[in-house]
């Protein structure tokens, strides 16, 4: 089957829900990255349904892993998360 193009999508189409680019890892980009702080986590999924680049990822109703490779940095869930169980952190080059 051909794939569409941008143009030929109809308005608000929704397409696969994974990393939006898996070959292409835009987490080279950040500056701060997310640590995670499991202890703290009541697992409410706040941070992975805001993520952008669906780097957080769920197994079992439960945060599994952060997909680093494809965090932009953005600090989204960060802020998102009631509990403040993700902190930002300097991303040591
Ligand atoms: S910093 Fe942004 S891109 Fe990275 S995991 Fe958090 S929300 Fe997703
Ligand atoms: S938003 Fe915070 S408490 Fe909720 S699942 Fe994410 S890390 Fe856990």
């Amino acid at each position: 089957m051909k794939l569409k193009n941008w143009k030929e999508l109809p308005e608000g189409a929704i397409i696969k829900n994974t990393p939006t680019s898996p070959e292409f890892k835009t987490g080279e980009w950040k500056t701060k990255e997310p640590y995670y702080h499991a202890e703290k986590c009541t697992h409410c999924l706040l941070c992975w349904l805001y993520c952008p680049d669906s780097v957080i990822t769920v197994k079992n109703k439960k945060i599994d892993v952060f997909l680093l490779e494809y965090c932009k940095g953005c600090g989204i869930c960060a802020k998102i998360c009631p509990v403040n169980a993700i902190e930002m952190r300097e991303v040591e080059l």
